[in-house]
């Protein structure tokens, strides 16, 4: 139960209930459709003239549109409620810190049209580059109301402000991005961390979702980010700032991190954390090994991928050392907060069926409970990190109403 925030409310007014029930119908018609009103009825409890009423007034706003009348045994033809996914349409920017990827979805969540374009450097300059491609991209589907923009970002919006406060490896330093794209399109802008924009992605259109009221969301790249869901509901923290597992000690008197503390987590379970175990295992000058590395080279992290896939020691060593301190981190997650299902997200992933069993003994040797956490790999084609950025938008629609 959630204690009244007496300096944040809404009191119930006579449309609430109404408002309530129709989120409650939209989102079923999301989960069952096709669906028949009958069917509407018995799902939500809601007297059959009730679903009627909501049924008429979202087919009207053009949220619902009705078809594919389906044949029942006894004659009788139900006419099946489906989201018009033509209806809206949600831009999505997942902004890396190499590639911009942008994409337009429909109400299911699915990528209509899809671009990439290089991270300008400079903020301003990238806006100039991006305005034109959102606003061709808008143009390109006349038929379809775009919603409004999400984004999402390797760094740190503040929850206040909306301005991006942190984000070392884009090096935009205090940029109001949001106003800056809301100027270029006229579309109302959400930014969210990118591990957050995952964890919403999972949670709303994941595999692994289903009955589950909190999940994590962990992005392992170049650094470690945290995306939490805990009942159903995004934890942002006082100032937007939550979720910073990556720079919780986990090595006691460690290496030295960007943020200032030592032996942080995504120092040891990061890609770049398995690149300097594989170069501190070989020679630090060697001749090119299948074609990969050469003579004093750094390898990239997929390098080790592949060189793992083709059956290096070495490689597989480093890479399993990584997912070992993975583990020893996802134990503190786990032991911490009893989610339901943890998500790792990133290249990794595609190593799973060499190091999912690593993490999982790790997970099992430092965690203190059994709390029955699944420890899950993301499926990389869903491209939670741009998913993520559409469920910014629709859950303004779809999202439960803060009342009280
Ligand atoms: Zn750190």
């Amino acid at each position: 139960m959630r204690k009244i925030d007496l300096t944040n409310f809404q009191v119930a007014r006579s449309e609430t209930a109404r408002d309530i029930n129709r989120r409650i119908v939209l989102n079923l018609i999301r989960g069952h459709q096709p669906i028949s009103r009958a069917d509407l009825a018995r799902h939500s409890g809601l007297q059959r003239s009730t679903v009627s009423v909501i049924a008429e007034q979202l087919i009207e706003e053009r949220w619902v549109r009705e078809g594919a009348n389906g044949d029942t045994l006894r004659g009788r033809r139900p006419r099946f409620l489906h989201l018009n996914k033509g209806r809206v349409g949600i831009i999505g920017i997942n902004i890396r810190p190499a590639t911009t990827t942008v994409a337009l979805a429909d109400l299911d969540a699915n990528f209509v049209a899809q671009e990439s374009l290089p991270t300008a450097s400079d903020p301003k300059q990238f806006i100039d580059e991006l305005g034109p491609r959102l606003r061709n991209l808008i143009k390109m589907r006349p038929e379809i109301t775009c919603e409004g923009i999400g984004v999402s970002l390797p760094g740190r919006v503040d929850l206040a402000s909306q301005r991006l406060v942190f984000a070392p490896n884009l090096g935009w330093s205090d940029f109001d991005l949001k106003a800056a794209l809301e100027g270029a399109t006229g579309l109302p802008v959400e930014l969210e961390n990118a591990a957050n924009s995952c964890a919403l992605a999972e949670f709303w259109f994941g595999s692994q979702a289903s009955g589950v009221s909190n999940l994590v969301a962990i992005t392992v790249s170049e650094g470690i980010g945290v995306g939490l869901i805990l009942n159903h509901q995004l934890v942002q923290g006082s100032t937007g700032m939550a979720g910073e597992f990556g720079h919780t000690a986990i090595v006691p008197d460690g290496l030295k991190c960007r943020c200032g503390n030592r032996g942080c987590w995504e120092l040891y379970a990061s890609n770049s954390a398995a690149v300097r175990y594989y170069s501190q295992s070989t020679s630090p000058v060697r001749t090119g090994k299948n074609g990969v590395r050469r003579a004093g080279m750094v390898p990239t992290f997929d390098d080790l991928l592949r060189l793992t896939e083709q059956g290096d020691p070495k490689a597989e060593g480093a890479i399993r050392e990584m997912a070992d301190y993975l583990g020893r981190g996802i134990a503190v997650l786990v032991t911490g907060l009893a989610p339901d299902v943890i998500v790792v997200i990133g290249e990794i992933t595609r190593a799973w069926d060499r190091i999912g069993s690593v993490i999982a003994e790790a997970v099992n040797r430092h965690s203190f409970t059994r709390a029955g956490t699944r420890v899950v790999p993301a499926d990389p084609s869903s491209q939670p990190r741009l998913r993520g950025t559409i469920a910014l938008v629709l859950q303004k629609h779809f999202g439960a109403p803060s009342v009280a």
